[in-house]
């Protein structure tokens, strides 16, 4: 399996910038690198997409995912909908550019009304159609990343699967985040029954065994892979069951806690590295 290190890992250690980020993942073994919304944002600044082309050239080391297109979902307004479409329409070339090929989307959340699911899927399909018709002529995917938080309009795997089965493209899938999984308490049992073509984003942490629902379990507790409390050996099983692709889709370390930004960006890398390693080893090989 293909090792990914996201960004968001250690985009507030001290040290951290685009090129420091990417000298390390390279240095440590990662075959692969998510890049941060915002990280990208600010290189974009003072350098251009065909820069980090030139760059990813000459190294091992590949873009996988974009992380992510924040809050898809749930706008009010038609000009609010334009808004998401444009950002979109403003990343496409940059990622075409440097052969980046997956966008995670992030639900919305917080919102006044009290909407139903059903309410909810029925825009979210809409939407996910519309951002995938501009991908479609790059080759672009969108993975839906359903956020484990009650706050979040999207937040268990079963209800993020049924909005994509809905949708039903080829360049529509699901991410699944360990973290986000185990936030609110989603079911192995749906996993190992889905199709597992449908999972194109695998985001690998832990986290600290605090009681589902407690408003402080938030990312701020996620732990390196293989050291908390999520259900790994049964959503490694789950994920073997639905014929989930270990060779396709890589194994991308994300976790925001604020201890491991106080390391420096090699420090922080190189425990990914390792820890990613170790939990690929022992439960998806
Ligand atoms: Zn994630």
């Amino acid at each position: 399996m293909k090792l990914c290190f996201n960004q968001g890992s250690c985009d507030h250690c001290p040290d951290h910038s685009m090129m420091a980020d990417l000298e390390a993942a390279e240095k440590y073994g990662f075959d692969y690198i998510d890049l941060r919304f915002d990280v990208l944002d600010e290189y974009l600044k003072d350098h251009t997409a065909e820069e980090l082309a030139d760059w990813f050239k000459n190294h091992h080391l590949k873009p996988s995912s974009y992380s992510g297109l924040l809050f898809f979902n749930w706008k009010k307004t038609e000009e609010e909908k334009q808004k998401v479409f444009d950002e979109v329409k403003r990343l496409l070339p940059v990622f075409d550019t440097i052969d980046l090929r997956t966008i995670a989307v992030i639900p919305s959340f917080g919102i006044e009304e009290h909407a139903s699911v059903k309410e909810i899927k029925d825009d979210a399909v809409y939407m996910l159609n519309q951002i995938a018709d501009l991908c479609e002529p790059y080759g672009i995917s969108l993975a839906l990343e359903f956020i484990g938080s009650g706050n979040f309009t999207i937040n268990r795997f079963d209800t993020a699967y049924d909005i994509v089965t809905t949708v039903n493209r080829d360049n529509v899938g699901i991410a699944i985040d360990l973290f986000h999984f185990h936030a609110m308490a989603s079911d192995v049992n749906d996993v190992a029954k889905c199709d597992g073509k449908k999972i194109i984003n695998l985001h690998l942490n832990d986290v600290e065994d605090l009681p589902i629902g407690a408003p402080y379990l938030d990312d701020s507790k996620r732990l390196w892979p293989g050291e908390g409390a999520v259900n790994k050996q049964g959503l490694a099983d789950a994920l073997k069951a639905c014929g989930f692709d270990t060779e396709a889709i890589p194994a991308a370390i994300e976790v925001f806690r604020p201890e491991y930004y106080e390391l420096s960006v090699d420090e922080n890398v190189k425990t990914a590295y390792e820890t990613t390693k170790a939990f690929v080893e022992k439960y998806l090989a």
